[in-house]
């Protein structure tokens, strides 16, 4: 493992990070950063949290399991980023803080039911399929607004926002109406004053538009690759 490297990586993504709220006028303490650390093994993602990063992102529910006890003990959130199962639930209990991923009306009431069985609630944000490409997991923009009515109604399910995957493009800036798309979602959101719903955070940019992202609105940068190049052959 290079660690200059994955230093000066890290100190890259911030500084690109704090231009962009600069650009969009706005606070470097409005965006976190969640290292995503799917593609790495914990003592690469050991040295990125000795460096000072406090948001951990996995998509699997097994591997993060496996980490977190590999990591336990270090003062860190992990995020749940990825698609999970319901019967996957009672696991991301024990490692995460956050998921990022609901995708489904009946995947918020297993998390609402395994809420009220821990005593504790699960900060969840909504994944919407905003670009609507067929192979990206979200609900369609179009039912996500009655979806998140309904997953209101849940005793035990909290929800903090919104989540987006934008489709893989050469240019960032194509990408850009994804990103606004989901701003505005969340202001309707906003608007209902459902209660048990806020919208404080848009979960959206991975290494290929995380600026823009940022630009748009983002408060949780899901960032991956850009802190790993060249930090492992
Ligand atoms: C892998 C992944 C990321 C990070 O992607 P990079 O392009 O490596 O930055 C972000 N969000 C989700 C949901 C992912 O699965």
């Amino acid at each position: 493992m290079d660690i200059r490297t994955l230093e000066a990586n890290l100190r890259d993504v911030r500084r690109r990070m704090a231009d962009a709220c600069e650009r969009a006028d706005r606070s470097p303490d409005e965006v976190r950063l969640v290292a995503v650390t799917k593609t790495v093994d914990s003592e690469v993602a050991r040295a990125l949290i000795e460096l000072g990063v406090r948001d951990v992102g996995e998509n699997r529910v097994q591997e993060a399991q496996q980490k977190y006890e590999e990591l336990s003990g270090l003062d860190i959130a992990w995020h749940m980023i990825g698609h999970l199962q319901r019967n996957k639930v009672k696991y991301v209990f024990r490692v995460f803080e956050m998921i990022h991923s609901v995708d489904s009306t009946r995947l918020a009431r297993a998390i609402s039911k395994r809420a009220e069985f821990e005593g504790r609630e699960m900060p969840a944000l909504v994944q919407v399929n905003t670009s609507g490409e067929e192979s990206k997991y979200g609900l369609p923009a179009e039912s996500a607004v009655e979806a998140i009515r309904v997953m209101a109604e849940l005793p035990h399910f909290r929800i903090r926002g919104l989540m987006t995957m934008a489709p893989f493009v050469d240019d960032a800036e194509t990408v850009r109406p994804v990103f606004v798309r989901l701003r505005e979602l969340a202001d309707e959101v906003a608007g209902l004053e459902l209660e048990g719903v806020e919208m404080e955070h848009l979960s959206m940019g991975m290494t290929q538009d995380f600026e823009v992202a940022i630009e748009e609105g983002a408060t949780l940068v899901r960032v991956g690759s850009a802190l790993f190049r060249g930090v492992t052959d």
